[in-house]
């Protein structure tokens, strides 16, 4: 049997000219502006307003995108005490890195810190970066994100396969929790569950919705199942 486990929060723009941008339009941009870590101390805070419209349950987990650079001199912590925890959520929080970025900026104090204060660490878009397994085994990340380029290649491509069945015994022997972006199709999920996958996410099972609408759809999940 299936069910929801959690939620990623994600941006969309809406600028009056131009109506809806993607945030692979302008999260870059706003990199290079610096103003990444602004837009994600908006998005904890947001959340964290928003937590009664999320099931009042510790195993509930809610992952939020953080950018490499937000680890450094522990000003991540200091916008997590300040937007989030002040607001004493019930729900599990996991940051999301991704993997390119991971191996500068986060090392292992950063990581025990996320510990010490119950937050999951994953590894965003697995698979496409510089991975270094045993960086892997030494930073310990709760969760592997296996990217989605793994997941389109279920029944395609062979050698991608093979590479995504690799990702996911390396992360269960670690004891790493898997999670597969991407999956749109029957034939994706039941190889990726057969396979081990512990939860898989994307539009096979909802499309991106505003969040003041997911009390409603996950009403609707409970009532088919
Ligand atoms: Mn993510």
């Amino acid at each position: 049997m299936q069910r929801c486990v959690g939620v990623e929060i994600l941006l969309r723009w809406h600028n009056p000219r131009v109506g809806w941008v993607e945030p692979d339009v302008f999260i870059p941009i706003a990199e290079t502006q610096n103003l990444i870590i602004p837009l994600t101390r908006y998005v904890i805070s947001e959340t964290a307003q928003k937590l009664h419209l999320f099931p009042k349950d510790s195993d509930f987990q809610i992952g939020i995108n953080v950018a490499a650079p937000h680890f450094k001199n522990g000003r991540l912590l200091k916008d997590l005490h300040q937007h989030w925890f002040s607001c004493h959520p019930i729900q599990q929080l996991t940051v999301e890195l991704t993997e390119r970025d991971a191996l500068h900026d986060v090392n292992y104090e950063v990581r025990s810190d996320l510990g010490n204060h119950q937050i999951k660490l994953a590894i965003d878009d697995f698979g496409t970066g510089n991975s270094s397994l045993s960086w892997l085994e030494k930073l310990r990340p709760d969760v592997l994100k296996i990217d989605r380029s793994f997941t389109s290649s279920v029944g395609i491509d062979s050698v991608n396969a093979t590479v995504t069945d690799i990702i996911i015994s390396l992360a269960n022997r670690l004891n790493i929790i898997t999670v597969a972006e991407g999956v749109e199709t029957l034939e994706q999920e039941s190889y990726l569950r057969n396979h081990g996958v512990d939860v898989l996410q994307e539009f096979y099972y909802a499309r991106p919705m505003p969040v003041e609408a997911f009390p409603a759809w996950l009403a609707s999940q409970e009532a088919t199942e």
